[in-house]
Parts: C-alpha cells; sequence; structure tokens
C-alpha cells in the first residue's frame, strides 16, 4: 500500500515511520525547508519553519508520548539524545521541594527527554530519513486533493494530492497531518461541516541557558496557575530551558510581555518560576497569539464526508498548549492508524473513515473534550480576575482541579496522581482509586489558595505598564 502523508511535523514523521514498520510505502510532503546542517543552537537559531507558528515556542513532549516513541520507535529518543536532548523526569523537580519527597522505583514512568521543538524535529526527520520505506519531500506544497466519486458512493473518494507546481501524486491512503493549517481551505471537499473554535490563548515564551556556563537547575512542576496569567516552565536539549507566561487571548492589559522589560518585571513577581528567568537569554522572544482549540470531523452523523483521507494529530484537533498534548496526541493518533489499517481493508474506504472515526472518538476524544472543558472554567475564572471578582464554579472536576494546583504540589502521593492525569499514564477514575487519595484532596482542600504565590491583578498591570 502506498500512502501519502501532507505534512513533516512530528504527526506526519510518527505516522510515516510507524507505517513504514508494517511493510507500508510511505511518501511524507512538507512545503517547509530542511533543518539547516549543525548543532542544536544552529538548528535552534535557523531552521525556519513558516508553517508552523508555535515553532519556536517552548515544548514538552510528555511521558506518555515519550514512552510510546521509546517503545516503538527507539531510533528517535537516541537521535534526540545525540543532539543534547536531555532525560528528564517530570516530577522529580518538584518532589525535591517536598519534606516527604523520596523518589520511588515506578516514578521512572514519568520519564521523557527535554528537547527544543526544532531539535526534537530534526532528530525525527534523521529518524525517518534512516526508516526503510519513508520518502519525505521537502519543500514540497500540496495545493489540493485528487478526488473521483465512485458510482454509487456519494461521497468524494481521495486519490492522492496536486502538489503546487501541477504534479499528481496518487496513493491508497491519504494523512492530512498538516496541522493548525485548516485543511478545509485546501480542500472544499472537506469544508461542508463547519470546524469548531474556541478562543484562544496567547503565549509570550523566552529561552534561556544558564549565563555561568552551568547546568540548567531543576525544573519545578512545569505550569502553576496564577491571576490572570499561567507560567510554563519546561527544560530543553543543551542545558536550555524556557520559560513562558500565558494570557487569554482577549487581555489587552497584559499584551505589554511582549516587551523584553515588561515580561522580566512581571515575572520576578512570581517567587517559584523568576529564578528561571534569571539566565542568559538563547534566541529571540516569542509572542504567539491566536492559539486556538479546534476540532475537524470527517464523519458526520455517520457518514463520512470524504473517503480515502484521515486528518491526525492537530489536523483533527488542537488543544490548549498549556497542557503539552499535542505531540503526544499525534503520536497516540498515528499508533491508533496503524492498529486500524491492521484491521481494517483500504479497499474498503467507507469502513476505513468510520472505524477510524469511531476509534478516534473513543480514545482520543475524551482527552480534547476535557481539555476544552477545563479552558470554559479557566477563562471564566480568568474573566473574573480581569473584572476584579472571585470565581465561583459548582462543577466537582474544577473544584478538584483548583485545589489541586496548590494544595496538591505540597502531598507526593497526590501530586504522583495528578501526574498520572496531566501527563496521560492513568485514566482519571483510576488515578483517584488509590486508597486515601480523595480524603487526602479533601483536607488539601481546606486551607490551599486558589492560587501559587504571586502578585495579584493590580500588580501585575503595574509592572507590565
Ligand atoms: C504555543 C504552543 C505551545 C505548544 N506547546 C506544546 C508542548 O509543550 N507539547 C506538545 O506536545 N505540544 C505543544 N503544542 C502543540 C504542538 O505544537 C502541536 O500539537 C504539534 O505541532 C502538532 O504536530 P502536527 O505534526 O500535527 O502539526 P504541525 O507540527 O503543525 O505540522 C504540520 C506540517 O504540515 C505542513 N503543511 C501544512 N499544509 C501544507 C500543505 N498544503 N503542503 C505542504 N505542507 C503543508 C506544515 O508546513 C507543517 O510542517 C503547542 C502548540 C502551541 C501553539
Amino acid at each position: 500500500m502506498h500512502v501519502l502523508v501532507l505534512g513533516a511535523g512530528p504527526t506526519g514523521l510518527v505516522t510515516a515511520m510507524v507505517l513504514a514498520k508494517e511493510g507500508h510505502r510511505v511518501t511524507v510532503v512538507d512545503q517547509d525547508p530542511p533543518p539547516p546542517v549543525g548543532g542544536p543552537d544552529r538548528v535552534f537559531a535557523d531552521w525556519k519553519r513558516p508553517g508552523v507558528g508555535q515553532f519556536s515556542v517552548a515544548h514538552i513532549l510528555l511521558p506518555a508520548g515519550y514512552g510510546r516513541l521509546r517503545h516503538e520507535l527507539p531510533d528517535v529518543v537516541d537521535q534526540v539524545l545525540e543532539r543534547g536532548g536531555r532525560p528528564h523526569n517530570v516530577i522529580a523537580g518538584a518532589l525535591r521541594l517536598m519534606p516527604q519527597g523520596a523518589a520511588e522505583p515506578d516514578d521512572a514512568r514519568f520519564a521523557t527527554v527535554a528537547a527544543r521543538r526544532p531539535v526534537l524535529e530534526a532528530a525525527l526527520l534523521a529518524a525517518a530519513d534512516h526508516t526503510d520505506g519513508v520518502t519525505v519531500r521537502r519543500g514540497t506544497r500540496a495545493r489540493g486533493l485528487r478526488t473521483e466519486v465512485p458510482s454509487g458512493a456519494g461521497v468524494p473518494h481521495v486519490t492522492g494530492l496536486v502538489l503546487d507546481e501541477g504534479e499528481h501524486l496518487s496513493a491508497d491512503l491519504v494523512v492530512a497531518a498538516s496541522g493548525r493549517s485548516d485543511i478545509a481551505a485546501l480542500f472544499p471537499e472537506v469544508g461542508r461541516q463547519p470546524r469548531h473554535i474556541e478562543r484562544g490563548w496567547r503565549y509570550y515564551t523566552r529561552h534561556f541557558r544558564s549565563s555561568d556556563g552551568g547546568a540548567a537547575p531543576h525544573m519545578p512542576w512545569p505550569l502553576h496557575h496564577h491571576n490572570s496569567v499561567s507560567i510554563v516552565v519546561v527544560p530543553g536539549d543543551s542545558d536550555t530551558w524556557s520559560v513562558s507566561l500565558v494570557t487569554s487571548d482577549r487581555d489587552q492589559g497584559l499584551r505589554g510581555l511582549a516587551r523584553e522589560e515588561a515580561w522580566h518585571r512581571a515575572i520576578a513577581l512570581y517567587p517559584g518560576p523568576a529564578p528561571w528567568a534569571k539566565g542568559e537569554q538563547v534566541g529571540a522572544a516569542v509572542a504567539m497569539g491566536g492559539v486556538r482549540s479546534t476540532r475537524r470531523q470527517l464523519v458526520c452523523a455517520g457518514r463520512p464526508l470524504v473517503t480515502g483521507l484521515v486528518a491526525l494529530g492537530d489536523a483533527w484537533a488542537t488543544t490548549n498548549p498549556q497542557f503539552g498534548l499535542g505531540m503526544t496526541a499525534g503520536i497516540l493518533h498515528a499508533g491508533l492508524l496503524r492498529d486500524v489499517l491492521r484491521e481494517t481493508d483500504v479497499r474498503d474506504p467507507v469502513e476505513l473513515a468510520l472505524r477510524f472515526a469511531a476509534d478516534t472518538e473513543r480514545q482520543l476524544e475524551p482527552l480534547r473534550a476535557g481539555l476544552a472543558r477545563w479552558d470554559t472554567y479557566r477563562w471564566a475564572e480568568i474573566d473574573a480576575d480581569i473584572r476584579g471578582e472571585v470565581h465561583h464554579c459548582d462543577d466537582e472536576g474544577w473544584i478538584q482541579h483548583v485545589v489541586g494546583r496548590t494544595g496538591g504540589l505540597q502531598d507526593a502521593a497526590v501530586m504522583r496522581a495528578m501526574g498520572e492525569i496531566g501527563f496521560l499514564l492513568v485514566d482519571p477514575a483510576t488515578a483517584m482509586s488509590k486508597p486515601g487519595l480523595t480524603a487526602r484532596f479533601t483536607e488539601l482542600a481546606a486551607g490551599a489558595p486558589r492560587y501559587a504565590e504571586g502578585p495579584d491583578r493590580g500588580e501585575l498591570l503595574a509592572a507590565v505598564g
């Protein structure tokens, strides 16, 4: 079988490698150029990827995604490590800050590899280039789908891609791994059902390295929520790390965070993450707005809009990036497609479309929907911050989150449960089923502040200026 993959981001490359290992021939096309030759700092500074707006923003690979790669595509992990990637345990830093925070043997499940996004992608590309059956064509833009309407089927069947230069590529299956760009703009065939779009987030990211040449400090818990902003601190390769301030896209008052002095004055107000903003800055600061959660369905009301085409990773759905789900969702989606293709004949395209949609709905949709629900409450909380009010909400899941985000970091067992849920190692019900855990949550709820230590909105606005 020949599979065409549109997009050589993490989802497209992992899909290509996973399917090639099944014996399929895979061609990947991507409009962006290949990475420059050189070390990780050169790749980070000079690889321009106009097709991926968030390319230079902080990225962390969740332990669930890392575990899949290590198990199924170990060459990728080796390539990341060769490029300065660092083994990283996502709870180790937070455990160090706890009196009863001794490591336990099965904390190895919280392992991942830390690398800046361009470095991680260069490693994925190198691994794909070494994989028999995979051909990656860079600098190649697709401008449309090749389709036919088989008699009696009633919906278009995709048979390949039309490239910008007019070249036609044919395939038994086309995989859209084209990221946040709306596939309906390219392929009107899939545009009949409008894409569901939520409101968005705005990122203000800076990368750092120790100014005295020393190793990076131990990373704390990666995500903290405060009045009006969330702060994400994640490690990178080659002793780098990044700090991001995340606001609601609608928060005009904090747009000044794009300015260097304002960003530094603001981060200095947060005792937890402030030390991580004291290094030497690496590369340019990035301010990115319009980070929206989206969802596209190619099967509606039990009927495919199109056959011969599946959408994976961000081309299927995008979620709030603070939780770092994106790349891991793409990796899981690639495995899901592989499993569907093992059991479904590509010559029965309607069955393939239905089965892929059903499995996506069962395995990935709950993760997307959970984060979309979280966004709704967090936006309401930030809107209340902006109005100077305290947000109230009766949703039990949200109340548990508010307790966990400050209180949970005082207790190793609660923190491990939060890590298992947040890093996608087990489902929430399983994580919370451990004896005594719910009672401990309730105990912590009594004294837990709403937000991690930091300024109120007035102080923050004064610092931003
Ligand atoms: C601010 C921000 C922070 C994030 N942080 C994290 C994080 O910490 N951890 C995490 O896991 N995820 C994070 N994400 C999400 C992550 O970036 C995405 O989930 C990931 O990029 C999805 O990979 P993908 O391969 O599906 O799509 P992409 O990486 O977007 O790749 C799509 C590719 O398709 C190409 N393409 C599109 N159209 C065409 C065409 N017509 N012809 C040829 N090529 C085309 C594009 O050029 C691009 O190379 C973050 C996202 C944002 C916005």
